[in-house]
């Protein structure tokens, strides 16, 4: 029998588009010096991720994609039918013949979310050189992570005219949300993804400062904000993301790396100066935190609690020295080898679940003063 090795490349280009998976592409594309010639490995691996994409419509790229179409049904309106008074497309899911027959703009989707779950594993095996590289459950749990938190940037509130806090959601997009309903430990997962975004985000913090902040701007903020430092670390991060999108701020961070940060300047005015939602800081603050909450499943609490999390001690609670809520992405195997233990106290009863935080401590600072040292005065 011949194996895939002897087979002539023409064959093995043949199979290679027909691939579904990226990592059999890699794995077969590593067999053939014709495969790996950058002509034949693009093209090809961009038709591999479409098809993978078809067999991955995760319930979170199917918002994400939905929410996407949705807004720019919108602008193109806006577009053609200026000045024709206040016409508008009502939000309506696309049914699945929709969702196939778009196949290559999702995938172009699923190849921002990569990108970001790329830098995500990047920078959190950068003190551990040598470090199995993540494997496909590690690396399904974060893209999904990131589409998620994508929709949530992505939701247009003003257009469906309603907010997070509102209790009718519109009837239209209840699957939608429903979808992204999801395990306390997947929760958990998002919490990792946004934290990371956020810190991404926040680094850049000197930069738009420089570029963004006059005396009258920061004499502003002093007057709205009950905590400037609170606002640049979070508020602003926030902002980001959800006037950006993550495509935007894939964008935003290439851009930064090629030195032009002049492209920040419009997003950066204050919620209490425009009529869209978030409507005020606190809103802005808290509301990647709310919605990951919102979301979370809590009769699946338990669970976390039997996921080997505990280095130390037994006590089920996020509030332990030594347990650290945002490693709940690795898999199980992995903890174990670095030294994690499953929590005795869980066992057969399973009774003990882990107690929720979102992460965010209290914030009692009063508008920074003085010098601007304000660490959210914690
Ligand atoms: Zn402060």
């Amino acid at each position: 029998m011949t194996t895939l090795n002897e087979l002539p490349c023409e064959i093995k280009l043949e199979i290679a588009a027909n691939l579904d998976s990226t990592a059999d592409f890699i794995a077969l594309s590593q067999t053939c010096s014709e495969l790996r010639s950058i002509k034949h490995y693009k093209s090809i691996r961009r038709k591999v991720f479409e098809n993978e994409t078809k067999h991955r419509l995760t319930p979170e790229l199917i918002a994400l994609w939905n929410v996407r179409h949705f807004k720019s049904q919108h602008e193109t309106l806006q577009r053609t039918n200026q000045g024709l008074g206040t016409s508008r497309v009502e939000f309506q899911a696309q049914t699945d013949e929709q969702i196939i027959s778009n196949l290559s703009d999702i995938a172009g989707l699923r190849r921002v979310i990569r990108w970001f779950t790329v830098q995500f594993f990047e920078y959190n095996l950068r003190e551990r050189p040598g470090e199995d590289p993540p494997t496909a459950t590690e690396i399904s749990r974060i893209d999904n992570a990131f589409c998620a938190l994508w929709f949530w940037m992505e939701t247009p509130y003003d257009l469906l005219r309603f907010t997070p806090q509102s209790s009718d959601t519109p009837r239209q997009l209840d699957n939608l949300v429903m979808g992204l309903t999801c395990s306390t430990s997947d929760a958990a997962v998002r919490l990792s993804v946004y934290s990371f975004l956020r810190s991404q985000l926040a680094a850049m913090k000197q930069v738009y400062q420089s570029t963004n902040f006059s005396p009258e701007a920061v004499g502003y903020l002093a007057q709205v904000s009950p905590c400037i430092t609170r606002y640049l670390n979070i508020g602003v991060p926030n902002m980001l993301l959800m006037k950006l999108g993550l495509d935007g701020v894939k964008k935003l961070l290439t851009d930064l790396e090629k030195q032009h940060p002049c492209q920040l300047a419009p997003v950066l005015a204050h919620p209490t100066t425009e009529e869209r939602y978030p409507y005020d800081e606190e809103q802005l603050i808290t509301y990647f935190t709310s919605m990951i909450n919102s979301s979370r499943d809590s009769s699946t609490t338990t669970a976390l609690g039997r996921r080997p999390l505990w280095k130390n001690g037994h006590n089920p609670s996020w509030s332990q020295a030594g347990i650290d809520p945002k490693i709940v992405f690795w898999d199980d195997a992995r903890l174990r080898r670095w030294g994690y233990n499953y929590n005795v106290n869980v066992g057969n009863r399973g009774m003990i679940g882990v107690l929720w935080g979102a992460g965010e401590k209290r914030q009692h600072c009063l508008k920074c003063l003085p010098e601007w040292q304000c660490s959210y005065q914690m």
